[in-house]
């Protein structure tokens, strides 16, 4: 494959963005549904993705290993080069009925960045890691391969069931695995930093017409359950004024929900350069009882998920939101009580590798735009054991999760420009 030495234009996209799209298709043709993109911790289409990614990290004159996680490595030990290594990499699992490029491709690119590096005789050591678990799907917890790696693996989760019955433990015995090997599965001390590469999976680039974006950070996120507690009775008796009515006051709270989480006051100067992606909040499930056309709505159960770049901005968020429920129920004389399910706060990437990073997005010609992801990574977990950053690739529509996610070969080429350069400034760095 040839990689060009400057970012190509829309019409001229290299071999190398034709060939890493061709890739992502063939491996998202093992499955473990027909006709469909599924592919689960440890299930058996892994093994194939692993022998073909296996065969082409030997290729590139790789050592390769699958570690006690299921997780698949790549390590490129130049002569001469210190053994500080970079590592690169993203997940190889997906949801079911998945696109076919959301984690497939930073793995594809990091090989592609690779066999680059050793055609130019960079002299720094890099592995690559397709982490075997992300989305949580098998399980119901996530990350397990970054977990592993980042050394933050708890034993009690080799006791968890898939949806048959079987145990994390025992699928890592039947993939020809040691659950005891997983301690060993800890990234070691001579990691200089780690690169994803991802899809946006949002709408933002797109809509900016911008090709990549340079991740500051993991969104924190609050969930949090209400009650709106009135009086449910007869609809046609009850008078106008004597009404307690759950459904109206949850009505105004969710129009009030999505106001403030609008107010661009809240917004503080960010790690991101664009204010409106610092806060999201969302009322995603409404349970209305009696619910019943003809019965005045007596209880309604509400979800708020909020998030957002800084901690401090969703808590004051949080807060505010959870006053103004209750000033609303005191107002219409009901009762309001809210719980908090979930408190995970914000994982900021590491800002040297994100300024290295961005100066290469820059020294490729392209604007810099900084942005928080809203999902979680793998570079989130590894990001708390090791200098992390996170390049993302515009996703068309927006679409992900879904098998119209799409890919521009453009914006592969421009992402393999800025990843190449960053390999090499790092390589620079460390002699
Ligand atoms: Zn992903």
């Amino acid at each position: 494959m040839t990689i060009p030495s400057q970012t190509a234009s829309p019409e001229q996209t290299s071999l190398a963005a034709a060939a890493i799209l061709e890739e992502c298709r063939l491996i998202a043709s093992m499955s473990e549904e027909p006709g469909r993109i599924t592919r689960r911790f440890l299930t058996p289409p892994v093994s194939q993705v692993y022998a073909r990614l296996r065969s082409q990290m030997l290729e590139v004159g790789m050592t390769v290993s699958v570690d006690s996680a299921g997780n698949l490595r790549g390590l490129w030990q130049p002569k001469g080069a210190g053994p500080r290594r970079m590592v690169l990499g993203s997940h190889i699992d997906t949801v079911p009925d998945a696109g076919a490029y959301d984690g497939v491709l930073g793995v594809v690119m990091a090989i592609e960045l690779a066999r680059q590096a050793v055609a130019n005789s960079l002299p720094l050591a890099i592995e690559i890691i397709a982490f075997s678990e992300e989305e949580g799907v098998r399980f119901g917890v996530p990350f397990l391969g970054s977990r592993a790696v980042a050394g933050r693996f708890d034993p009690a989760l080799l006791a968890l069931r898939d949806a048959e019955g079987v145990s994390l433990n025992q699928a890592i015995l039947d993939f020809g695995l040691d659950p005891g090997g997983l301690p060993q599965a800890q990234i070691g001390e001579d990691t200089i930093g780690f690169l994803e590469i991802h899809i946006e999976q949002g709408p933002v680039l797109e809509a900016e017409n911008l090709s990549l974006g340079v991740v500051t950070g993991i969104v924190g996120q609050t969930r949090c359950e209400l009650q709106f507690l009135g009086h449910a009775n007869h609809a046609g008796t009850t008078p106008m004024t004597l009404r307690h009515d759950a459904l109206a006051a949850a009505a105004e709270w969710i129009c009030a929900v999505e106001e403030i989480a609008r107010r661009p006051v809240l917004n503080p100067p960010l790690l991101g350069d664009h204010a409106e992606a610092a806060l999201v909040a969302t009322v995603g499930k409404v349970a209305t009882h009696p619910n019943a056309a003809n019965v005045i709505p007596g209880a309604v159960h509400v979800s708020l998920d909020v998030r957002a770049a800084h901690d401090a901005v969703r808590e004051e968020a949080v807060a505010e939101l959870l006053e103004k429920a209750s000033s609303i129920a005191m107002r219409r004389g009901i009762e309001c009580e809210s719980k908090r399910l979930m408190d995970q706060p914000a994982v900021p990437m590491d800002e040297q590798l994100t300024a290295v990073l961005a100066e290469c997005v820059e020294a490729a010609g392209l604007p810099v735009r900084r942005m928080p992801s809203g999902a979680g990574h793998d570079a989130m977990v590894l990001g708390t054991r090791l200098p992390a950053a996170m390049l993302f690739l515009q996703s068309p529509g927006g679409v992900s999760h879904h098998p119209n996610e799409s890919v521009r070969p453009h914006d592969i080429d421009t992402a393999l420009t800025v990843g190449s350069l960053f390999l090499r400034r790092l390589a620079l760095k460390i002699v």
